[in-house]
């Protein structure tokens, strides 16, 4: 499935340079690099752009529908922020996006909320078609209301260029990203493991949330799986979900360190391990050290994963590129969720 886009960007070698470069911060890199073009393979398909005097060519092939939108709404949002005036001549040819519900979206309905710890609740959730949720990527969009109302709720919509609008107003969205614990296409649910702490708008709704109750979800999208090899994977809570579906994945048997982070009212939970791992729970606030403590049995075939607050996944991710000179494939250091200090 094939799409094509050819627009006016002003000094498109220019355009085409600041773009790698951006990738490039998110250290995800060409597969093939000329002068006037590149190409990117991504999980969602591949990414062909090429420039030529003030145009610039974008070719997506992707496998089916979903992916082709995901990859259209990423290059139309890039587009949009580098300049607003660009993204309002996006035109697609080749298959555009159909407008109305994204292609990637499942109203979802709210089955079961119960507690796994004392410090997170799992909630299954169900829906329809989720064999694509089951490829590509971990973590999905889960959104409510804003504020709650007994009107039919509107979800976000697509339009042609690939933008995706989400309601505003009386409909406003409230919209976080979770990771799937679980996913059961067959019977068509999934289970979200929510960290309960107080104050967050999605965790304290959870806490009340009720059988029946309508929930969006767009994706799937992002969660490196790391590399083969020996493996040192860490996180605070909120990356409990992930690291556990890593582990449950992981078919060699190099063995690692898995390193997880608790806050003083936390007790661990019981996690079963894949051969050859070892586990440390830690406090939240040590885990920055305790990663860098981790020293692995072979410098060449190691990979080193982080997720959390964002000021711990920057130190760490400072760490991994130039303290242990790790190469993008064999590193990840994701921020969760951002601690805001009180004003
Ligand atoms: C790729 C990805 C995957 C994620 N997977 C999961 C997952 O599976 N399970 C999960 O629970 N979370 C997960 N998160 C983190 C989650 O999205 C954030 O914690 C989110 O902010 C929670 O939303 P909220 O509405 O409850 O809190 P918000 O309303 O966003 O935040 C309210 C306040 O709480 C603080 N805060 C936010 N999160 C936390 C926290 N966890 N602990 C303490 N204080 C916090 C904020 O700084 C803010 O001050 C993931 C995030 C990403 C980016």
């Amino acid at each position: 499935m094939q799409a094509e886009l050819s627009v006016l960007v002003g000094n498109a070698g220019n355009w085409l340079n600041e773009h790698i470069r951006h990738l490039e911060s998110h250290d995800i890199r060409p597969v093939a690099r000329a002068a006037n073009d590149a190409t990117y393979e991504t999980d969602f398909g591949r990414i062909h752009l090429q420039v030529q005097d003030n145009e610039l060519q974008v070719r997506i092939v992707s496998p089916d529908e979903a992916a082709l939108t995901t990859l259209q709404g990423s290059i139309f949002d890039y587009l949009k922020e580098t300049d607003p005036a660009v993204a309002q001549r996006v035109s697609w040819t080749g298959v555009a996006p159909a407008p109305g519900q994204p292609k990637n979206f499942r109203e979802m309905t709210v089955q079961t909320i119960r507690p796994v710890s004392d410090w997170m609740l799992r909630m299954t959730l169900k829906g329809e078609d989720l064999a694509p949720f089951d490829q590509r990527g971990l973590h999905v969009r889960l959104m409510i209301p804003e504020a709650p109302h007994g009107r039919p709720l509107v979800w976000p919509s697509i339009d042609s260029s690939g933008a995706v609008h989400y309601p505003d107003g009386d409909d406003t969205l409230t919209v976080r990203v979770y990771t799937i614990r679980h996913i059961r296409p067959e019977s068509g649910e999934v289970d979200i493991d929510i960290v309960r702490h107080a104050g967050g708008v999605f965790s304290d709704w959870s806490e009340t949330a009720e059988p029946g109750q309508k929930v969006g979800m767009i994706g799937p999208g992002g969660g490196y799986f790391p590399a083969a090899g020996w493996l040192a994977i860490g996180g605070d809570d909120t990356a409990v979900p992930a690291i556990l579906r890593i582990l449950e994945q992981r078919e060699d048997e190099a063995g690692g360190q898995v390193i997880i982070g608790l806050h003083p009212h936390q007790e661990p939970q019981k996690i079963e391990l894949p051969a050859n791992f070892a586990i440390n729970w830690v406090a939240t606030s040590d885990l920055v050290n305790a990663m860098q403590a981790v020293s692995s049995p072979s410098a060449a075939n190691c990979v080193f994963w982080f997720a959390g607050e964002a000021e711990q996944a920057r130190a760490l991710r400072t760490y991994f590129k130039s303290e242990l000179g790790l190469p993008a494939e064999r590193r990840s250091s994701a921020a969760y969720w951002r601690h805001i200090k009180a004003a």
